[in-house]
């Protein structure tokens, strides 16, 4: 089988593509550059059991940008999409995620509509309401309406959350959308992450351009946090490599058919991340004191906002690797990547 993934290049992608080659399908992804698809075939030359091509698509929000790409494709996962907060007009991320979005199934509808099924990479920024006050749990059938409406309201004043949040949300909706408009006979899925974290296999070269998730673990290891930063604020994480699985399990599981899915391993905080590094980093210099005591941990999860990632274990089959392992492996590969 030849799936297609989008945005090749990102920090899930890259895993994600390196899940489908490993499970024996062959893969075309999409990327910017030539120099951005050349670093992954190098990464992956030594995959034996499934091939890597690539195809350059510059520009996910133009007309037609993915009618060539499609050709031939027995599975698409989509997951090219703008990821931060500096945006400064909503239209910024609104054209590439939603436009990117509705523009993939629109080529496969032209080019290729024998295709099974498309996965999409959504986020917990579609389910979320950030005016709940915790401990509160959403799970796949809530819907972020507060972002868009502030969007709407706002403009460009709205924060940066809310400007990337809204995007995800319009972006998913959309997706739906075209499934009742056009009743193709290849169907779709929704995968909802929490913050990401992981080792990097991507291209990455300077701290400066790590993906917005990892960037926040790479801070804490720097010492650009404090004590007032270390309660849960509402954080939920997975693993990379447990979200990337999960693309592959989404477009395999035959029930997974228009269903969304959380892949998602509860809440984390700051706590748990200056712990990690203490214990992990013990060289590591100003990172904040965390509390240790378990009971401190218990009381924070339990007055947490939690993205429950169980229908993903139920339906998918997906299980979650623990937090420690998680934390400790994004630390390692970010100071072998960036060398301190
Ligand atoms: P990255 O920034 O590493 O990946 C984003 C990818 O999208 C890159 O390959 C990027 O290309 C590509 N891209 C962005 N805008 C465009 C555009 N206009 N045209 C073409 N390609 C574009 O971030 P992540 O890996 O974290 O994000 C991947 C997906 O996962 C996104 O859809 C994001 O919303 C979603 N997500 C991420 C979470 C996280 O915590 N990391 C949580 C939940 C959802 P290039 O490399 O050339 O810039």
């Amino acid at each position: 089988d030849l799936v297609l993934v989008t945005g090749a290049s990102g920090f899930i992608s890259s895993h994600t593509v390196q899940a489908f080659l490993e499970r024996g399908y062959n893969v075309r992804g999409t990327v910017r550059s030539a120099e951005k698809g050349e670093y992954l075939k190098n990464l992956f030359k030594d995959e034996k059991k499934g091939e890597f091509e690539y195809v350059i698509v510059e520009d996910i929000a133009q007309d037609g940008a993915f009618d060539e790409a499609v050709k031939g494709v027995n599975g698409v996962a989509h997951m090219a999409s703008p990821f931060h907060f500096n945006a400064v007009e909503p239209s910024e991320l609104f054209e590439p995620a939603i436009k990117g979005t509705v523009g993939v199934l629109e080529s496969l509808k032209k080019n290729n509509p024998d295709v099974k099924r498309v996965v999409v990479t959504s986020s917990v920024a579609s389910i979320m309401d950030s005016n709940v006050k915790p401990p509160h749990t959403f799970t796949e059938k809530d819907w972020n309406t507060v972002s868009p409406q502030e969007c709407e309201e706002q403009g460009k004043d709205a924060s940066g959350q809310a400007k990337y949040r809204a995007s995800k949300a319009l972006a998913e909706r959309a997706f739906w959308k075209f499934f009742d408009d056009n009743k193709p006979s290849f169907d779709g899925v929704a995968i909802n992450p929490p913050l990401v974290l992981g080792p990097i296999i991507h291209q990455c070269d300077k701290p400066e351009s790590l993906n917005t998730s990892v960037a926040v673990f790479y801070s804490w290891m720097k010492g650009e946090k404090t004590e007032k930063d270390l309660p849960a604020g509402g954080m939920n994480y997975v693993d990379v490599r447990d979200t990337a699985l999960g693309h592959v399990l989404a477009l395999t599981v035959p029930e997974a058919g228009g269903e969304r899915f959380i892949t998602g391993n509860g809440p984390v905080s700051g706590n748990d991340y200056v712990l990690a590094i203490a214990k992990d980093f013990p060289d590591l210099k100003n990172v904040p004191k965390g509390n240790s005591d378990p009971e401190f941990k218990k009381k924070l999860t339990a007055e947490s906002i939690v993205h429950d990632g169980s229908k993903a274990t139920k339906v998918l089959g997906l299980k979650y690797r623990s937090v420690d392992d998680t934390l400790r492996e994004t630390g390692q590969s970010l100071r072998e990547r960036f060398n301190f």
